[in-house]
């Protein structure tokens, strides 16, 4: 029997299925013939059944490193339930029920054993390794070993060093939904691939409509029980940025979702037995967290209004749409929440609300968020920069007029043919329809608008006397993109004034324009490299790379805004 022919029979005798999916075969083959892969795929899209299959058809026992131990039991589980001897080992077994577990392996009864990369590092792990044939090592969620990653762990560092010290190489196989090219040359360095087959598959969901909208933060609430009101028969999940908006927002929309629907004349008895919407977050106790998921996932209640802890391990097909409320820090976890709609391939909607205060936030928590005590200085630093150019690539999503789906998939280094794309007609690759693909934009003329505001990150580093002359040399760091926009619309306000800053010869040049506007224009310079958040203990407006373009005669700039969109209903064509 060939590989091909082996691997599909056992992938129907073990689950069930007829076929592989895309990507799936390619990889198992490569596995099977000896060589070294690397699949990227997105969350859900099957790497488990990648190296399960091959686990099965070669001899002796398969590692999977696995950095979950929450979820080895669910795996093992369930490949005990297909048939397939698994088992892992982990801190919550006793040395006994260790030392059985590695015993039965080493007798061949354990095809799959999953374990912690921490667990590498044991002398008792290594003995086991050096007298037990391994065929494979898979290793789940790979981009952990990468400093550039999302997730870097240090204890992913030591696998490699670990697979080479075993007496006979086995095959390496490495799996991850996030790896743009950075990443991945990581993975293959780190892990010591050889010569890998590397699959990238499927980032791009057909059947998900993308849709991003901007609104002041006062306004979302409202959007979204109107959403939801408008859509009684649908599930439906709301990430919000905090523990306490989830609670504040399931809140609101029990009341007022209620209230739209009897406006819109819709019956309602039923309904006023169950609440709409039922908060979810890492804060909450176990009890009521299962109680939340289970009347979520057994549609009692329609919506979740969740931070990201929720989502993980969690099976719900149906979900007709996902919402952010704010804008998360990354295209990855965006990607990976909004994904939790439309499993079951219906068409479905992935709303994303944003505001520039979003941007503020998420550029802040940047700096305060230290959360690997096991970094060195210089990880840390590393980590900080690769966090910072993910968020800018999440504020390029918010404010891209390109296909929305093109912008995702090549962001996870798929290629996408291009496509001249006229506004207002959908991007060939965009079956599943995105906001923009479905709009006609504005262009906004705002050369001297940007010219002001550069202008002005310069005026107000010095102090200046009663006739409005500087004093001295650069006396202050600069200011916040608040006070900047204040000090150009001409604010009276007590800290504009009491720090001079009316003197200054920006004050008041650009009153005429709307507020709203200025800051538009400031924070897209931001994303364009004119300008940059230096982020100190507040993060103030400095020059960007690109600074000096906007003193050249030539220099012109625009914004675009959505002018027009055609209502359309989500789905393929
Ligand atoms: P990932 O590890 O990529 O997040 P999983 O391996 O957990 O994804 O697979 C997601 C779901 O898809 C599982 O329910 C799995 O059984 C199912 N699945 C995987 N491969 C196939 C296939 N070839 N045909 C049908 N369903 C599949």
């Amino acid at each position: 029997m060939t590989d091909n022919a082996a691997a599909l029979g056992a992938l129907k005798r073990y689950f069930g299925y007829d076929s592989f999916r895309p990507g799936q075969s390619g990889l198992v083959e490569s596995i099977l013939a000896g060589r070294d892969v690397l699949g990227v795929m997105p969350t859900g899209a099957g790497k488990s059944v990648c190296y399960q299959i091959p686990a099965t058809l070669l001899p002796g026992v398969s590692v999977v490193i696995s950095p979950l131990i929450s979820l080895m039991r669910d795996q093992v589980d369930a490949l005990a339930d297909a048939g397939i001897p698994a088992a892992f080992i982990n801190t919550t077994q006793t040395p006994d029920e260790q030392g059985m577990v590695l015993a039965q392996a080493t007798h061949g009864d354990v095809k799959l054993l999953y374990v912690a990369p921490e667990r590498l590092e044991t002398e008792r792990f290594r003995d086991f390794a050096a007298r037990t044939p391994i065929s494979l090592i898979a290793v789940d969620e790979a981009h952990c070993v990468s400093q550039w990653g999302q997730d870097f762990r240090s204890s992913y560092l030591g696998i490699g060093e670990f697979i080479a010290a075993l007496p006979v190489r086995p095959v390496v196989a490495a799996f991850t939904a996030t790896a743009t090219e950075r990443v991945r040359r990581d993975i293959v360095a780190m892990l010591g691939l050889r010569n890998p087959q590397v699959t990238v598959t499927g980032f791009d969901r057909d059947n998900l409509y993308f849709d991003v909208i901007k609104l002041e933060t006062k306004r979302k609430a409202a959007w979204v029980a109107s959403y939801i009101a408008s859509h009684p028969d649908e599930s439906g999940i709301v990430y919000c940025a905090t523990r306490k908006e989830t609670e504040a927002l399931a809140a609101s929309l029990n009341q007022t979702v209620l209230v739209l629907r009897r406006a819109s004349g819709t019956k309602i008895e039923e309904q006023t037995a169950n609440p709409v919407a039922v908060a979810y977050h890492g804060g909450m106790s176990p009890e009521a967290r299962n109680q939340a998921q289970r009347d979520f996932v057994t549609d009692r209640i329609p919506v979740v209004v969740a931070t990201n802890a929720f989502g993980m391990g969690i099976d719900k097909s149906n979900v007709r749409y996902v919402i952010h409320h704010n804008m998360p820090d990354s295209i990855e976890a965006y990607y990976q929440e909004a994904g939790r709609a439309g499993r079951d391939g219906e068409s479905s909607r992935c709303t994303l609300l944003w505001n520039e205060s979003d941007i503020v936030t998420r550029r802040r928590l940047l700096d305060t968020d230290y959360d690997n005590d096991r970094m060195t200085a210089e990880q840390q630093e590393i980590n900080r920069i690769n966090k910072r150019r993910k968020l800018e690539a999440m504020i390029g999503y918010c404010r891209t007029t390109d296909c929305l789906h093109v912008y995702m998939t090549r962001y996870f280094g798929e290629t996408v043919p291009t496509d001249p794309h006229e506004k207002g007609q959908s991007h060939a690759v965009c079956k599943g329809g995105c906001t923009n693909c479905n709009s006609t934009f504005a262009t906004l003329d705002v050369t001297d608008v940007a010219r002001a505001i550069s202008r002005c990150v310069h005026d107000v580093m010095y102090d200046y006397d009663e006739q409005g002359r500087p004093t001295r040399m650069p006396m202050r760091q600069g200011l916040g993109s608040g006070k900047i926009v204040a000090v150009l619309r001409g604010s009276r306000a007590q800290d504009v004034l009491a720090r001079g800053l009316d003197r200054c010869p920006s004050y008041g040049r650009l009153a005429q324009t709307p507020e709203a506007r200025v800051r538009d224009v400031l924070s897209q310079m931001t994303t364009d490299g004119l300008l940059t958040i230096c982020e100190g203990r507040l993060p103030i407006v400095g020059f960007g790379g690109r600074a000096a373009e906007t003193v050249a005669p030539d220099f012109h700039y625009e914004i675009k805004r959505i002018e027009r969109t055609t209502s359309r209903s989500t789905g393929r064509r």
